[in-house]
């Protein structure tokens, strides 16, 4: 390890190393780059514990866009990093269901998405049982099925993807905790670390993940991302053997399935008083037991008889103000870049931020796609994403 870098990432999973492959990738730069990340099995950060699901199914353009890039990276990624370029993408769509009180944002989302080309369709609940035989329509007014470009895949994959790539050219990773920033003038000249070190830097990334307010507060910028626990249930299904093959869905009250090999993966994202700020990993049954395992048996039949095999919890970065990215650089610190906030939507973002956030470091601006709507400086502008597919 040098006692100095151009470019210094805070974290390593999708965002943090993401961004260190897209910093190989801009043209004209040939910047040192390091990576502090003090997990480096990522045993609990958000990448690994995540659903790994990618949709276009979002009401935001920034966020239709980014996503859209996110899987021509995905499907191109075997062409252009052969086998470990492999991420596993299971292109089997959202399907995302509406009462009647939800059909005109359903409608108008859609009409967002399909303008800026995304393959999505409306299905009337007739429709839902003809193409998903096995499911209830029950209480629905309308569904928008994602036909190609959503999914999910293998988040450990993905992250390692990045992290060969940005190996290979040249970034430097070390196992460390940064526990504060050096400041000159309002720059941030190196990032302390835990064993007394400090790193000169010429830009840092706060790409923490759920630490990201307590990064930015080394800088004395308040953040609005705090942790927010998510848990994910697993269960086998007797009668499981055509619904493996169907999409991931979201019911009309939040609950979401989708296979996962032979099994299925369920949650449901709690909101107010229900979903405090929270960094424990304990898992309760309380959700699935009163909520989750309900919704699923009136959607889908089968489903009456599952068996819980798994559960694991995680945890959003959740911004407070929007639930949306809070990207780039503010007034006050220049040269820290932030790529925080991202709740429930980050990895699939990972390949659309990490080239912006290369970008800003390198140009100063956005070049390939305009992601300036999720800018961070919206915090000092009093300004909000109004994204209302949030999950
Ligand atoms: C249950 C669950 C389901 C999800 N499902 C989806 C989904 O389907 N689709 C989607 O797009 N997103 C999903 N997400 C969100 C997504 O996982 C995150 O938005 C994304 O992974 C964020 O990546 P990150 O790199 O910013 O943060 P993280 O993955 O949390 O990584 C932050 C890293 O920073 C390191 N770090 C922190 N502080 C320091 C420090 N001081 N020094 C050194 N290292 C440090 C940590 O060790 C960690 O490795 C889900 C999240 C959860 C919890």
């Amino acid at each position: 390890m040098k006692s100095a870098y151009d470019v210094v990432i805070i974290g390593g999973a999708a965002i943090g190393s993401a961004t260190a492959f897209f910093l190989t990738r801009q043209a004209g730069f040939d910047g040192s780059v390091l990576v502090i990340e003090k997990d480096p099995g990522y045993t609990r950060c958000s990448t690994t514990l995540s659903m790994a699901s990618i949709r276009q199914q979002f009401s935001t353009p920034a966020n239709i866009l980014a996503s859209a890039f996110g899987v021509e990276f995905i499907k191109s990624a075997i062409f252009e990093f052969g086998d470990h370029g492999d991420v596993g993408f299971k292109e089997n769509g959202y399907l995302i269901l509406a009462t009647a009180a939800g059909e005109a944002t359903l409608r108008g989302n859609h009409e967002v998405q399909t303008n800026l080309g995304a393959d999505n369709v409306l299905l009337s609940p007739d429709e839902i049982t003809r193409r998903f035989p096995w499911m209830s329509a029950e209480g629905l007014a309308l569904g928008c099925l994602g036909l190609s470009g959503e999914g999910w895949f293998d988040p450990h994959a993905l992250l390692n993807l990045y992290i060969t790539e940005a190996k290979a050219g040249g970034v430097e990773y070390v196992n460390a905790e940064a526990t504060g920033f050096e400041i000159s003038n309002g720059n941030i000249t190196g990032v302390c670390l835990a064993d007394g070190n400090t790193i000169g830097c010429g830009a840092v990334v706060n790409a923490s993940g759920i630490r990201a307010a307590h990064v930015a507060g080394w800088a004395g910028i308040e953040m609005p991302v705090e942790p927010r626990k998510r848990i994910v249930y697993v269960f086998d299904c007797r009668e499981k053997d055509t619904i493996t093959d169907g999409p991931l869905f979201f019911d009309t009250n939040g609950v979401y399935c989708r296979a996962e090999g032979a099994f299925f993966l369920c949650g449901y994202s709690p909101t107010g008083e229900d979903d405090p700020e929270c960094d424990d990993f304990d898992i309760t049954y309380e959700w699935f037991e009163d909520l989750i395992w309900p919704t699923l048996a009136a959607r889908v039949p089968a489903f009456e008889a599952i068996k819980v095999v798994n559960a694991w919890a995680g945890h959003y970065a959740y911004n407070t103000l929007d639930q949306n990215a809070l990207l780039g650089p503010l007034e006050q610190a220049p040269n820290l870049y932030f790529a925080n906030g991202f709740s429930g939507h980050g990895i699939q973002q990972s390949p659309a931020v990490g080239r912006g956030i290369a970008e800003l470091i390198t140009s100063g601006c956005f070049g390939s796609l305009d992601l300036s709507a999720l800018s961070v400086d919206r915090l000092v502008k009093g300004r909000r994403v109004l994204e209302t597919a949030i999950y």
